[in-house]
């Protein structure tokens, strides 16, 4: 969501005239998109604030301005503790940003303008960054205030975005030449219920799998307590909707599950498992864990492995909890010392990096479908592009494969990603 609003400032930028530039040093305005979910981004954005105060001071005309989550939670807070910076601006006002900026150049003053609610989305204002793929968001904020986490704060209440703007803005992207949409949202699964148009989340998959031209639909994330067997009916209907789901499961232990408020225990979660890879063929999970959640003891731990053990996920991205401030977990007594969480931390990754190898070595020696997106960046002879479960595959090709969808027969499997040679 966040790369998203990004690609919406970039939009509000170019309209008044910007671009982009490659350095700190070339630019006129500077604008940090912050993170919140975990302490860890909060304390990057004070990192990259520090590095820039002496370039302020040398350069009287650079306007600093900070927007996202954290400033969308800390507000002025920001300028009382970097008062070099020009202007915060919230998550629910980024449209606001080229006045701001006017506002900025006629009063030298600084700014910092925080909505707590609103709605400024519209869906044909984002400077497309990736030509081939597009995030497209369809449902705003979360409700379900799971209590470790600070997104339904910063977010706001969920608001879905109506189908036709949604269909209609796809349509255009698919005439600009982008062949796979991902389709966001905290709970794609609520898609819908504050609208009266009847479309729910597998309605509006089936919507946008009849547009012509366009190739493959992601979507994330899917909350584990609103699963439904007729979005995986839907998945299974349809060619160009991806044999993926980001099912975040946070823990294995049904106590902490509780505690966390997500409203599933591990049993449904097995059972939702079950269900999809008992209906569709080469089904790829991935997940979501939290390490540490306050109170959590050796035995939720253990539980934890257990279901990833069983599972076995495609990839787990792996979390040690982080108190975030105004969240009910910040309260709750955290007795278990950090290093003892790391070690955990470690166990379950080296568990689920052996599982990734596991389960990406199952590809060796198929033909699988890449969408090629441009060169590898670690190393310019190979093309890079994704399969469907959006794992990376590296191959030598020629610059005319970028922006297809090509057949590779994969000859190397590692833990993150995979290599081999194009076949067409
Ligand atoms: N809406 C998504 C999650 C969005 S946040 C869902 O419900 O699945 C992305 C991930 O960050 C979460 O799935 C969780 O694993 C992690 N996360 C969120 N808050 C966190 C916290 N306080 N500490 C550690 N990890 C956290
Ligand atoms: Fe956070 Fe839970 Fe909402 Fe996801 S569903 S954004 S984890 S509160």
């Amino acid at each position: 969501m966040n790369e998203y609003d990004s690609e919406r400032i970039l939009y509000y930028l170019k309209e008044k005239g910007y671009k982009t530039v490659l350095s700190p040093e070339e630019s006129n305005i500077i604008i940090i998109n912050t993170c919140a979910v975990r302490e860890k981004a909060n304390n990057r954005l004070f990192g990259h604030l520090g590095k820039l105060k002496n370039l302020k001071e040398s350069r009287n005309d650079l306007i600093i301005c900070v927007g996202g989550c954290t400033a969308q939670s800390m507000g002025e807070e920001i300028q009382k503790r970097c008062p070099f910076v020009d202007i915060v601006f919230g998550t629910h006002n980024i449209s606001e940003l080229p006045s701001l900026i006017d506002q900025k150049l006629a009063s030298k003053g600084s700014i910092c303008s925080i909505k707590n609610d609103g709605f400024d989305y519209e869906l044909d204002k984002a400077n497309r960054v990736n030509k081939y793929s597009a995030l497209v968001p369809i449902i705003i904020g979360c409700n379900n205030f799971c209590s470790y986490c600070i997104v339904p704060y910063v977010r706001g209440r969920e608001k879905s975005l109506a189908p036709d703007p949604i269909i209609e803005n796809i349509e255009k992207l698919v005439s600009d030449g982008i062949l796979e949409v991902t389709l966001l949202g905290q709970n794609v699964n609520s898609y819908g219920k504050d609208l009266c148009t009847g479309v729910d989340f597998p309605k509006l998959l089936e919507k946008i799998s009849d547009i012509k031209g366009l190739e493959r639909i992601r979507f994330m994330t899917s909350h584990p307590k609103d699963y439904s067997k007729r979005l995986i009916q839907v998945i299974k209907d349809r060619d160009n909707i991806v044999n993926h789901i980001h099912l975040p499961l946070q823990s294995g232990s049904n106590r902490v599950l509780k505690l966390m408020n997500r409203k599933y225990s591990r049993e449904d979660y097995m059972d939702i498992v079950e269900n999809v890879k008992s209906s569709i063929k080469d089904y790829s999970i991935t997940t979501d864990i939290i390490v540490g959640f306050p109170g959590e003891e050796k035995k939720d731990f253990d539980d934890t492995m257990d279901i990833i053990k069983r599972v076995r996920c495609d990839r787990a991205f792996t979390f040690i909890y982080s108190p975030r401030e105004g969240t009910s977990a910040a309260g709750m007594a955290d007795p278990v010392p950090l290093k003892k969480k790391k070690e955990w931390f470690n166990e379950l990754l080296k568990v689920q990096n052996n599982i990734s190898f596991e389960k990406n070595k199952e590809h060796l020696g198929k033909v699988v479908k890449v969408l090629v997106e441009g060169f590898s960046p670690k190393d310019d002879s190979m093309l890079e592009g994704r399969m469907e479960n959006n794992i990376i595959v590296n191959f030598k090709g020629k610059k005319g494969s970028i922006g297809r969808i090509v057949s590779i027969k994969i000859e190397k499997a590692m833990s993150f990603y995979l290599s081999g040679k194009i076949i067409n």
